[in-house]
């Protein structure tokens, strides 16, 4: 079924009965030329090129709960290319036109909103790190501006500006940053991935990996033994506990990330907005709440629930920038598993297992990556060559001594 504005008016007028499902609920086949394990944003996207831009055919996503069960579905929606190094910079802006398309691409409103993404600084050394940045957003294509006090002032009045304990000194803007609704997002890939012919199967958790002579034959999953030509791996969180399952260390450590929604307000917040001076990033949805996040809870863990000091850290963060949301009643609050890596960078890529590839350490920046990694990944398990974006994104850069650390924090994944 396409989606038009003619077949939302048909349907009005006849009683909304032609409405399908968005996608069938096939039963596991004996095997596949390609299993995508994780049904997450990177899985469905991944499936989505495979069949559709690459041409591959037998294909399943396993999930082993619902789509968008996992961070697809918890992240704080925020789209944007403003990077600053050469291995990171080219991909994430491929994907912020990847995002520029994507309704058409899937037929299915995702509701990508390019609201502008403003980081506010602090400090002149900020503002000048800043400027390099634009400068190197500008080199890979990308769009930036720069503003200053007074244009910041017109655009969000609402900060604090005159008795800050870290005055507001510029921000930097890409003005084609946003939000886009994360869970449309999983359901059009999953669609559009449906609609070509693959197997998007939930509830179906993969338990193991069977590996001979060297190359992988398949998975074992709770609903039975799957043969595959090619496994692709993309569960985020999960990724060490599947990797472990093929007898693989990754460079990636699980941490929780908490966010946040208030009660629904009316509009006061047009664009997202990033604290220089504290870990605190905010964007209005588009049903009113004020929707926020700050850093990770600090230690290890696989629970998609977080504790009460970063609520408070966060919260902080929110009433040192913008006094008046201490106004807002909070509505909710959630969690989900970070895979974060050592450099704070995501690896495409294949691994020591023959047909075994990875796709993971997202920190909690993957949302915005979704439609380039899952083109990039589609494109090394259709041709076996990583895509020209995601050259670095290479499994085995930390023994070689090429980390791609945009943070400069070292190897230290809870500060990434
Ligand atoms: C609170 C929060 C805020 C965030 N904010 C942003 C943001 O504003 N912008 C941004 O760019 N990024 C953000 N992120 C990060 C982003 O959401 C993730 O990096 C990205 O969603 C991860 O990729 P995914 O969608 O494929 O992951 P997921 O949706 O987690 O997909 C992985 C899937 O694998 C499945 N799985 C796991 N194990 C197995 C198994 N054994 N068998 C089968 N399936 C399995 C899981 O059930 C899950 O559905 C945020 C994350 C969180 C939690």
């Amino acid at each position: 079924m396409h989606f038009s504005g003619f077949r939302v008016l048909k349907e009005a007028l006849s009683g909304h009965k032609g409405w399908k499902p968005l996608w069938r609920d096939p039963q596991p086949q004996p095997a596949y030329d390609i299993v995508i394990v994780g049904g997450g944003g990177h899985g469905l996207a991944t499936a989505f090129y495979l069949a559709k831009t690459f041409k591959q055919s037998r294909i399943a996503v396993l999930e082993k709960g619902w789509l968008g069960s996992g961070n697809i579905g918890r992240n704080t929606t925020i789209i944007r290319s403003n990077y600053l190094l050469p291995g990171n910079e080219p991909f994430y802006e491929f994907s912020m036109k990847l995002w520029e398309g994507l309704e058409q691409e899937t037929n299915f409103n995702s509701m990508v909103s390019q609201r502008g993404i403003i980081n506010l600084f602090h400090s002149d050394a900020q503002g000048h790190a800043f400027r390099r940045r634009a400068n190197a957003m500008m080199l890979a294509g990308a769009d930036a501006r720069l503003l200053d006090r007074d244009a910041l002032r017109g655009m969000l009045p609402y900060l604090n500006y005159d008795n800050a304990r870290f005055p507001i000194r510029g921000g930097l803007m890409q003005p084609r940053g946003g939000t886009a609704r994360h869970d449309g997002v999983a359901w059009g890939y999953a669609r559009g991935a449906d609609r070509h012919g693959v197997d998007v199967i939930q509830n179906c958790e993969v338990t193991g990996f069977r590996i001979d002579g060297g190359a992988v034959r398949g998975v074992e999953t709770t609903r039975g033994y799957i043969g595959a030509g090619k496994v692709g791996v993309a569960v985020a969180g999960a990724s060490g506990r599947v990797m472990a399952m093929a007898g693989l260390r990754l460079p990636i450590e699980s941490h929780v990330l908490q966010a946040f929604v208030s009660e629904g307000l009316k509009p006061v917040i047009d664009n997202v907005v990033t604290y220089g001076a504290g870990h605190f990033y905010i964007s209005q949805s588009d049903k009113g709440g004020l929707v926020f996040g700050g850093d990770l809870d600090g230690y290890n863990s696989y629970a998609q629930r977080g504790n009460l000091p970063v609520v408070e850290d966060v919260l902080e963060g929110g009433m040192s920038l913008m006094p008046m949301i201490g106004r807002a009643r909070l509505l909710r609050s959630w969690g989900g598993i970070m895979d974060m890596s050592m450099d704070g960078s995501p690896i495409i890529d294949r691994t020591p297992v023959e047909g075994l590839y990875f796709n993971g350490g997202w920190c909690y920046g993957g949302f915005k990556a979704t439609p380039a990694s899952g083109f990039a990944f589609a494109h090394l398990l259709a041709t076996g060559r990583p895509h020209e974006t995601a050259t670095a994104y290479r499994l085995d850069r930390f023994a070689r001594g090429y980390p791609i650390d945009e943070r400069g924090a070292g190897a230290q994944p809870n500060l990434h």
